[in-house]
């Protein structure tokens, strides 16, 4: 009862049921304080009576207005907060008073309603800006994952679930352990787990793998995430997959470092590792060789068959060459037909034996779909230190060692010093030849008439060369001979020089000085070797107007066994065109009697060592005498070089051999003085 009146007193009591419980409370103050009054004296009713009723009246009036008041008061606060809950915050109620406790309620009311509107504003705005940080994380191209202290994922965007490919049901709640491929090194995990224990971010790279199981690399960064105490609540992964940009960054690597044709090491590989060994070297006193190999015969297969051709042949090189050595040698493609290969042996045995596998591994050519080809190797070798402690150094004289073992017999060849000043010398030949030759500067044709031996009548007559330059002076054919052919101009000077010859075979007839016998030409393996000598002479020739009858080309014996191959093709073609060949210094080049016969040459010239004081060498007359018989039951001429004495030529008469060409005979002239005395005028 007393707990129903408290709840009825406190809360359900409507405010005007309180002002009427008060007037009427007041009414019956009044009436019970007249009732004595009136039971005491009947009379003093008249007095009271009016003025109990305006009393009654009164409170009556003020209750009223009281409660009209109020009602008034409290609709308009009813309306508003109606208002205010329909989400109007915007109209203030109106201050009509200015003071008291009506007033401050509504003022308090207006406060109330600007900082609502004030909290409501900043919601919105942290609201809008929440919802564009989950649209735009959601949508962002990197993966993002965000675990609990757990490590549970709880929450991951769509590049995740596109990339990953598991959808979030499958995800969500697991540990990021589901996507480990196995193959990220285990000091990753153990530096990330560090670092974010410390609270600190972590940045690295994870090799992960797909719900299929394809592996993937990603940039990761991950960040942990505190509340507003402070406190590390979340963890979250920014992701960035850069598989494609790994893969594309290995091939630009490898395009720089790897020759694309042959997969070896490319220069500037070779150079980083050069230049780390010799770093190495200078600090522990190691020491290592460097092997500059050049191919054989490349550049023929090349220019004849076509690059195609010459690329095949250079990737079945680098195979055999990569056989041969082993993991920890560099062996790389310089450029061209050259290769370079770092070892740690020094001992020269062991380089040799190395070098001896690596030329054998071409011993029997290459074969390709357009044929086999034969192909060979020169190998030079530098040692570090002791022939050079920078790359630049290593490299030249491995190179120049290189050029000796070209000009032997195939050997490897370890540099001299020697070597480099020969070189030296080579280089400025080679340079002012070339510019010789460009210009037509200081070259001069002489000529030395060949005899026959019985008669002393003229039998041939031979083109020698002569070239005086303005700068260093006369070089004789002996030394510029063998550099144009190493340097890649003797095809340049062969033409020349036959040009040359044409022309003056075509003055001498415009003369009426007919040369009665056909004019010897010496030419180089390298001339045969370009792939349009034949169609060049043929044109040459017709341009001047010379018969095939009228020349014959000389080419030495160690030229033709350069080359065999190529020799037989040559010299078959020049046959068919009737012009003659001359097999030049016979007996110094190793060739084999099969050879000869097949070359189709029509003279054979002895090399000059073997006459020089024949009457007195037992040896040489032996040589000498076999081969005059030989070349005459071969079908050919035989003439003998260098004849400068009575008695060199009558022990060569002696042995039937048919002509000769020497001081004893004529010294090598101007073509005008040879003409003068050899040629008659008709
Ligand atoms: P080769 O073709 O064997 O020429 C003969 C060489 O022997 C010439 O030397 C000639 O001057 C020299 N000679 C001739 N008779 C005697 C003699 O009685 N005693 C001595 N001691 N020497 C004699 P040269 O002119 O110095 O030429 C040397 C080599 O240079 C030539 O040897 C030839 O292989 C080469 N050569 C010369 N001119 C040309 C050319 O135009 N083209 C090419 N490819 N090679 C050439
Ligand atoms: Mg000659
Ligand atoms: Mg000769």
């Amino acid at each position: 009862m007393i707990a129903k009146l408290r709840h009825l007193l406190n809360y359900r009591m409507a405010f005007s049921s309180w002002l009427w419980l008060y007037a009427l409370s007041m009414i019956t103050l009044v009436v019970l304080s007249l009732l004595p009054d009136l039971a005491a004296n009947t009379s003093g009713l008249r007095y009271s009576l009016p003025f109990m009723i305006a009393l009654v009246a009164l409170a009556l009036f003020f209750t009223f207005t009281t409660i009209g008041y109020f009602r008034s008061f409290m609709g308009r606060i009813e309306r508003f907060a109606q208002s205010v809950a329909g989400g109007n915050l915007q109209t203030p109620l109106p201050r009509k008073l200015d003071q008291g406790e009506v007033a401050r309620i509504l003022n308090s009311l207006n406060d109330m309603q600007a900082q609502l509107r004030d909290t409501f504003l900043h919601l919105r705005s942290e609201e809008q800006s929440n919802a564009l940080l989950v649209q735009a994380i959601n949508q962002s191209t990197s993966s993002v994952m965000v675990t609990d202290l757990q490590a549970r994922i709880i929450y991951v965007n769509d590049a995740f679930v596109d990339n990953s490919g598991y959808q979030r049901e499958d995800i969500l709640g697991h540990t990021p352990k589901l996507l480990q491929s196995g193959k990220t090194p285990p000091e990753v995990y153990q530096k990330m787990r560090a670092l974010l224990l410390q609270g600190e971010s972590w940045r690295g790279e994870l090799i992960n793998k797909r719900r299929d199981g394809s592996e993937f690399i990603e940039t990761v960064t991950i960040t942990p995430v505190r509340d507003s105490d402070g406190a590390i609540y979340r963890y979250m992964a920014l992701k960035e997959d850069i598989t494609e940009i790994r893969r594309a960054q290995d091939s630009i690597e490898r395009l720089a470092y790897f020759d694309p044709l042959t997969d070896l090491p490319n220069r500037r590989y070779f150079l980083d590792q050069l230049n780390r060994r010799i770093a190495h070297g200078k600090r522990h006193k190691g020491t290592f060789a460097l092997l500059f190999i050049d191919l054989n015969r490349f550049k023929e297969i090349n220019d004849s068959q076509g690059h195609v051709v010459g690329d095949q042949v250079l990737m079945q090189v680098a195979e055999r060459f990569a056989a041969q050595v082993r993991s920890e040698d560099v062996l790389a493609r310089l450029g061209g037909d050259e290769f370079v290969l770092l070892i740690d042996e020094t001992e020269p045995d062991l380089i040799m034996g190395l070098a001896k596998r690596l030329m054998s591994s071409l011993r029997y050519g290459v074969k390709i779909n357009a044929g086999s080809f034969e192909i060979g190797a020169s190998i030079g070798v530098a040692l570090y230190p002791r022939h050079g402690t920078n790359s630049a150094d290593l490299l030249r004289h491995a190179d120049i060692a290189m050029y000796e073992s070209k000009r032997g017999q195939g050997k490897m060849v370890i540099y001299d010093r020697a070597m480099s000043e020969k070189v030296e010398r080579e280089v400025v030949i080679a340079t002012h030849l070339q510019a010789a030759l460009r210009e037509g500067k200081g070259l001069i044709l002489n000529i030395q008439a060949q005899v026959n031996l019985a008669t002393g009548a003229l039998s041939g007559a031979e083109i020698l060369l002569r070239w005086e330059d303005e700068l260093i002076g006369a070089v004789s054919p002996a030394d510029f001979i063998p550099v144009a052919e190493e340097r890649g101009l003797i095809a340049t000077l062969d033409r020349f020089v036959i040009e040359q010859s044409c022309l003056t075979l075509a003055a001498w007839k415009t003369q009426g000085q007919r040369l009665p016998v056909p004019l010897s030409v010496n030419v180089s393996m390298g001339l045969f070797e370009e792939v349009d000598f034949i169609q060049w002479l043929q044109a040459c020739m017709r341009r001047h107007q010379v018969e095939a009858k009228e020349i014959e080309l000389e080419i030495t014996e160690s030229g033709l066994m350069h080359n065999p191959a190529k020799a037989l093709e040559v010299s078959a073609e020049l046959g068919q065109m009737g012009i003659s060949l001359a097999i030049d210094d016979f007996g110094t080049g190793y060739s084999s009697l099969s050879y000869l016969k097949q070359f189709n040459a029509s003279k054979v010239k002895i090399d000059q060592s073997f006459i020089r004081h024949i009457e007195q060498d037992a040896r040489s007359q032996t040589i000498v005498s076999a081969t005059i018989s030989m070349v005459r039951e071969l079908g050919m001429k035989a003439l003998a070089e260098g004849v400068e004495t009575d008695a060199e030529a009558a022990f060569l008469l002696q042995q039937g051999c048919q002509h000769a060409q020497g001081y004893k005979y004529a010294r090598p002239v101007l073509l005008s003085e040879f003409a003068n005395r050899w040629l008659p005028r008709h």
